[in-house]
């Protein structure tokens, strides 16, 4: 009877104790959705965000009518996709609200909806070039089974000449690398660079730390603004998993350390 009643104590206390690690486990998780509650209502809600993207498209119209024109080689701007032409953040938004991490299977039903917005500046940017002799890629990371739902969704919105040729997305590899030299070799002079995520402008910074990701930047410097456009881009990023190594395989407590642990403070006195 005493061991019974052991027996059922410990079970009790075993049921406590992985309730409140799973419980733990999930506030965890929430936390880590919440963090992107301030950053979604600077990119969904603020004029500064705005006047960014079309600062960067700006620029990046200034920076293809100065390109050096090169005989029988048409120019070439190469644009990233998601946060750089299309405003995906009502997905991050859904994520927050429905407390969900991102997957592969809400993103592609997200895709699927056809429902992302055109980032300010992209779509009289893209005309531009369009129409002064340049040629659009398009190339994302998105995956081959949303090719025709991306298609739609940017023609829907205005991109002009979305096509099987322009549009390039991802096949072996989210290194793009490859696609931009493809691109070269078939004969374009790619004179721009566009995208939220410096992996958009080779393959230099991939799968590397914040320290060499900012070295990098710091080294070309002068690329920026001339050959490199950016987007801001808050909510999500190589800038994210480059905070520690195999940030991308932690644990939502585990990220959340890593996160806090990056900031750096001052000590209040
Ligand atoms: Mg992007």
């Amino acid at each position: 009877m005493k061991k019974a009643s052991l027996y059922g104590t410990g079970a009790l206390l075993f049921l406590a104790l992985t309730g409140c690690a799973q419980q733990s486990k999930s506030d965890a998780a929430a936390q880590l959705n919440d963090q992107s509650v301030m950053a979604l209502n600077w990119f969904q809600q603020s004029g500064e965000y705005q006047a960014l993207t079309y600062q960067a498209f700006t620029t990046a119209t200034y920076a293809f009518d100065k390109a050096q024109s090169l005989t029988g080689k048409p120019k070439a701007v190469i644009v990233d996709l998601d946060e750089t032409m299309i405003d995906n953040s009502a997905y991050s938004a859904w994520q927050v609200k429905a407390n969900k991490p991102f997957e592969d299977k809400s993103w592609s039903r997200w895709t699927h909806a056809e429902q992302a917005n055109a980032v300010p500046g992209a779509v009289s940017f893209a005309q531009y070039v369009d129409s002064h002799g340049g040629i659009m890629f398009y190339v994302s990371n998105r995956d081959q089974k949303d090719y025709a739902a991306t298609l739609a969704n940017l023609q829907r919105l205005g991109f002009p000449n979305v096509n099987a040729k322009t549009l390039r997305l991802s096949t072996t590899t989210s290194n793009k690398q490859a696609r931009f030299d493809a691109i070269k070799n078939e004969g374009y002079n790619v004179v721009l660079y566009v995208g939220d995520n410096l992996n958009d402008f080779g393959a230099a910074t991939y799968h590397k730390s914040n320290a060499e990701r900012r070295n990098f930047v710091n080294s070309n410097h002068s690329l920026f603004g001339t050959q490199f456009i950016v987007l801001p881009n808050p909510l999500y990023g190589d800038w994210e998993s480059g905070l520690a190594p195999g940030y991308n395989k932690l644990t939502p407590e585990q990220k959340l350390k890593v996160r806090a642990d990056a900031l750096k403070a001052w000590d209040g006195k």
